[in-house]
């Protein structure tokens, strides 16, 4: 990644969440504690989400791709070890990797060799992937423990957050283990009145699991299962999450031709405000547990990459 557009996309954050601290404090009800932020980061075609509890306590929700010999760009190195850097962070309490594909697991490695972590969760499916199996010797190594949740688990993060897992909804010993991307580990972030969810690549037969099980789905935010294929947000799981803001994490003119257009369509016609890391970098959300701002990083990367 060019050195001098990664620096500006790290100063545009750094002005950004300056800015918002300062918006919080201006307003009446600021909180005594610091906000919740929920960053969708870009980490192009991949997904990585990191989560600051109001006592500064870290979540990432995956860690996007790793460097190959087709393609440098290594998610963990390039982009969230810096962003988290400038943001002072320099441990990482949670790490939940949605599934082992390599969009969302490889970046893990890098974020481990660099930063003390406190505990990891995964989706317990087996897996070939580098990543995967340097995570597992990482965690030997370094005596980190790694848990495989069910729904209904609650995942610890501090007083003030609530971590809930949706997905997958059968105990280990009785999953098929047929489609990799329905045993992604669904997770709800809760603060007060604002919520996030993540889905990370689960699929329609995931959703309709998670649909069925009475779970509570709605929330404020809702990170677009599997980059927004159409594989992905049945029209009756997105009814019953009902977001304000869906995020769509996808890179820039992707083989996949993520999002889909149907996907984009059911998302407008409900007149959900759609943010796109392709299209708007960094998405941030700041909340004080009342209500909630959303800003972007602007994307400076030249478009013709
Ligand atoms: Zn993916």
């Amino acid at each position: 990644m060019n050195i001098f557009r990664h620096h500006r996309t790290v100063l545009a954050l750094v002005i950004l969440l300056a800015a918002g601290g300062l918006l919080f404090s201006l307003t009446a009800r600021a909180a005594e504690t610091d906000p919740l932020r929920v960053i969708v980061i870009d980490v192009r075609q991949g997904d990585a989400t990191l989560v600051i509890s109001p006592e500064g306590k870290t979540m990432l929700l995956d860690a996007g791709q790793m460097g190959t010999r087709h393609s440098r760009y290594d998610a963990g190195q390039d982009t969230i070890i810096p962003l988290m850097k400038s943001l002072g962070l320099d441990r990482v309490d949670v790490i939940v990797v949605t599934h082992p594909h390599a969009d969302h697991i490889g970046g893990v490695p890098a974020i481990m060799e660099e930063f003390p972590v406190g505990v990891i969760y995964d989706s317990g499916y087996p897996h070939t992937v580098s990543a995967y199996e340097r995570m597992l010797e990482l965690a030997r190594e370094r005596e980190i423990p790694v848990k495989v949740p069910t729904a209904g688990d609650l995942i610890p993060f501090g007083d003030h957050v609530t971590v809930q897992v949706l997905g997958p909804t059968l105990p280990l010993e009785r999953r098929s283990f047929m489609n990799i991307n329905n045993q992604s580990i669904v997770t709800r972030v809760e603060y007060g009145n604002f919520s996030f969810i993540n889905t990370g690549d689960a699929e329609r037969e995931l959703e309709g699991l998670m649909v069925s099980s009475g779970a509570r789905l709605k929330s404020t935010v809702l990170n677009t299962g599997h980059h927004g294929s159409s594989t992905s947000t049945t029209p009756e799981f997105f009814a019953m999450v009902n977001p304000e803001v869906a995020v769509i994490s996808a890179g820039k003119r992707n083989r996949f031709s993520h999002p889909d257009w149907e996907v984009m369509n059911r998302l407008r016609r409900a007149g959900t405000r759609v943010m796109r890391t392709d299209y708007h970098g960094h998405i941030i959300f700041t909340s004080d547990g009342e209500t909630y701002e959303v800003a972007s990083t602007p994307v400076i990367e030249d478009l013709t990459e």
